[in-house]
């Protein structure tokens, strides 16, 4: 069985954090670490909720389910959430993944806590996922139950998993970036940093491949603010016609490309209601619709490569997924202050013969050459492709 116990708020250093003791009682941890924990600033110590295990549930839970073990809260959590995972979650995980199994998943009781908080939240990275959320419920809501008022910097610590060395500098340069971005929108900005992305890490380990289940931590550090959040907004990378038909293709891979458009309105709690924004859009769509957006020309950092001069490098697959349709769009010297448009370029002919050669394969590929279409956008010929042949593999 793995517990979930001794839930505790303390200071440490500059900020306070939020802890739960994680312990296997029947195997051998493989983790290192023996806590699960979000921190924040010491101004901010007291938004951590620290009369409900909430955050302490879905990371665990996954875990249980890998291992084959039982999960027991020592605590209390939402009913709702408890009733959710019961019934509907294990479900969706175990078609995610074929080394998942459904557990037992018990509790020492339910929160009575109702939702009060007063933010509307949503996370900013300034990729294209996270600006679209902002625009349409910022810059275009007008309803105040609805209009985002804050905005988020989780690090669950993603970056150090890609970017041992440079880790923390890379979070130090991205925080900056995030929070003058924030500023620009007179947003207040709360950062939160949590050590949930060490059990991924092992899990990659163990099976020898990336899986990535972050997003999960990602939901629990919005829970674990719950006592002032009421709604965050969670930004969706794929649309619900692209979860719908490449669904294999992040089969055991990616659980939020595989299934955030039916899983996150399961993860809910009675304080936080999550909603996953974005399903409604392609990427193609989003951009389209942002692009003579100011802040977006400004802000927009996509990369994969995370220099840390927070530059995009205009040549990585999601760069390039980025410029090819602001070029369709006829937009791209507009984006000229965040990317090296020459750089694209040079290589955009490549990577167009490369999208006509995945599609139906990749889903932002097809939907760039199915964009080109809708906008009599000309794209490499037959002849084209076939005289490149794999050398147009360029990412
Ligand atoms: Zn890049």
């Amino acid at each position: 069985m793995i517990e979930i116990s001794n839930l505790r708020k303390y200071a440490v250093g500059g900020g306070v954090r939020l802890e739960a003791d994680i312990t296997f009682t029947d195997m051998l941890s493989p983790y290192p670490e023996k806590t699960l924990y979000f921190e924040v600033d010491k101004a901010n110590g007291d938004m951590l909720a620290d009369d409900t295990y909430d955050a302490f549930v879905l990371v665990p839970l996954y875990l249980a389910m890998f291992h084959k073990q039982d999960l027991h809260i020592r605590g209390k959590i939402s009913k709702k959430l408890y009733q959710n995972i019961k019934w509907y979650v294990q479900k969706i995980f175990c078609d995610f993944s074929p080394d998942l199994a459904p557990v037992k998943f018990t509790v020492d009781g339910f929160t009575s806590a109702k939702r009060k908080g007063n933010l509307i939240g949503a996370g900013i990275s300034c990729g294209v996922d996270s600006l679209s959320t902002i625009y349409d419920h910022f810059v275009k809501e007008t309803d105040p139950d609805y209009r985002i008022n804050a905005l988020f910097y989780f690090d669950h610590d993603l970056h150090n998993q890609r970017f041992d060395n440079t880790g923390q500098k890379l979070y130090k340069t991205l925080l900056r970036r995030n929070t003058a971005a924030a500023k620009d929108l007179n947003l207040p900005l709360y950062a939160l940093a949590s050590n949930s992305h060490t059990f991924n890490r092992v899990i990659d380990k163990i099976k020898k491949r990336h899986i990535s289940m972050i997003f999960l931590a990602q939901y629990s550090c919005a829970f674990s603010l719950g006592k002032n959040i009421s709604r965050y907004y969670t930004s969706s990378g794929m649309g619900y016609e692209e979860i719908k038909n490449f669904s294999e293709h992040y089969h055991n891979d990616d659980l939020s490309a595989f299934c955030e458009s039916y899983l996150v309105p399961l993860i809910q709690t009675d304080r936080t209601e999550l909603i996953v924004d974005g399903c409604q859009y392609r990427r193609v769509d989003k951009l389209k619709k942002m692009v003579d957006w100011n802040f977006a020309q400004k802000h927009l950092n996509v990369c994969f490569k995370n220099n840390l001069d927070g530059s995009n490098c205009g040549v990585c697959a999601k760069c390039l997924r980025t410029l090819l349709p602001l070029e369709i769009l006829g937009k791209l010297e507009k984006f000229s202050r965040v990317f090296n448009i020459e750089q694209y370029r040079r290589i955009s002919f490549n990577y167009k013969v490369q999208c006509l050669q995945k599609y139906g394969e990749h889903p932002f590929m097809t939907e760039n050459v199915d964009f080109a279409h809708e906008n009599n956008f000309p794209m490499p010929t037959k002849r084209d492709c076939y005289v490149l042949g794999n050398q147009a593999t360029i990412v």
